[in-house]
């Protein structure tokens, strides 16, 4: 599987728990969301109000879940958590909004992939905190209106534009998240460290930094990966050199590129002669789903100037030829 995919999270549940941030100030880096975010809890707490209904989107990993817990946390309310895939009918989402506390959250995680009837359920409840669903089948079905408690909803996704549009405007607050820098994802990594008990110097928590992806969930799981490492091959010490041998044994390359990110680009560059090629045929040549291409691995190829997205196709850069050691086209772009 893949060892920095920042989608699957089994297995990593109680250790996840332990250093999760609980607090906006624990939340490291996004600055502009947590400006933004601490204002408006602020005015909200000040007028005893609820939250806005907020969207958060941006690749997996980047933080969206524990944003969602910090929210209901600095508003000093209950969070209720699910997902787009599990709430299948209406009555699924009706027992989650009638078992909300005044001022709860619900957490809709992947709320790109609730169903339109589920949806329709959710504008009355998001807009008036109407509850409006029919129960029963035929000739008695009947329908029934509930009020729902003020609640704060915050919605979930990858990409903002899978959402509707009727959806998306009855979101409040709106917030993307970014990538990571370095700087930021070897203060979290530090602070991992500590939280696991694991001594790891400023030189080895940013070599861990450097190659995860922009990524806090990969950055957590390289730096386990590592301290494994170094319990066996070393003194149980994180430092550099311990990290650049683990890293390299896992095959995470010095850009942090893993094996699907090299698989893809391999291919623009072999297959399509650098490009611009369609992402459905890019799909098809290394065995992904397109949207496993388009949510997972493009956007930090693209957000490091290796791939961009053109009206014709993708095309990888003049980075991405010299990253492998080969000469670019003369038409690659720089
Ligand atoms: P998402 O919901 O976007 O897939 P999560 O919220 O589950 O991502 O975050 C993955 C892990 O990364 C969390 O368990 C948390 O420990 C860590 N993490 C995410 N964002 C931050 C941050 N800003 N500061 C510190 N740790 C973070």
């Amino acid at each position: 599987d893949r060892l920095i995919g920042a989608d699957t999270r089994e297995g990593e549940a109680p250790l996840d728990h332990a250093i999760r941030p609980k607090r906006l100030a624990d939340y490291i880096g996004q600055p502009r969301v947590r400006e933004q975010l601490e204002i408006f809890i602020g005015a909200a707490r000040g007028r005893g109000e609820s939250l806005d209904h907020t969207l958060v989107f941006g690749p997996p990993g980047l933080g969206k879940t524990t944003l969602a817990h910090i929210i209901a946390t600095e508003m000093g309310v209950g969070l209720k958590s699910t997902s787009g895939p599990v709430l299948e009918r209406p009555g699924d989402l009706a027992a989650m909004l009638t078992n909300l506390q005044p001022g709860d959250v619900l957490f809709i995680d992947e709320i790109h992939r609730l169903s339109a009837v589920v949806e329709e359920v959710l504008y009355p409840a998001m807009e008036d905190f109407q509850l409006d669903i029919v129960i029963g089948e035929g000739p008695a079905a009947r329908s029934i209106k509930l009020d729902l408690p003020p609640f704060t909803l915050v919605g979930a996704t990858t990409r903002a534009g899978l959402l509707t549009s009727p959806l998306r405007d009855r979101f409040g607050i709106v917030q993307r998240l970014e990538f990571y820098g370095v700087d930021e994802l070897s203060e979290i990594v530090a602070r991992s460290a500590r939280l696991l008990d694991v001594t790891a110097d400023d030189a080895g928590a940013r070599e861990v930094a450097r190659r995860a992806r922009g990524t806090p969930r990969i950055a957590n799981r390289l730096l386990r990966r590592v301290r494994d490492f170094a319990e066996v091959r070393g003194t149980g010490q994180v430092d550099a050199a311990i990290a650049d041998r683990a890293l390299d044994m896992l095959h995470v390359d010095h850009h942090g590129l893993d094996h699907m990110d090299r698989r893809l680009l391999m291919a623009m560059i072999e297959k399509f002669d650098g490009g611009p090629v369609g992402v459905d045929s890019l799909a098809a040549a290394i065995g992904e789903e397109r949207d496993t291409i388009e949510d997972v691995i493009e956007p930090y190829l693209i957000q490091q100037g290796l791939m961009m997205r053109t009206a014709r196709g993708r095309v990888v850069t003049r980075q991405a030829w010299q990253h492998f050691g080969l000469a670019p086209d003369d038409q690659a772009p720089t």
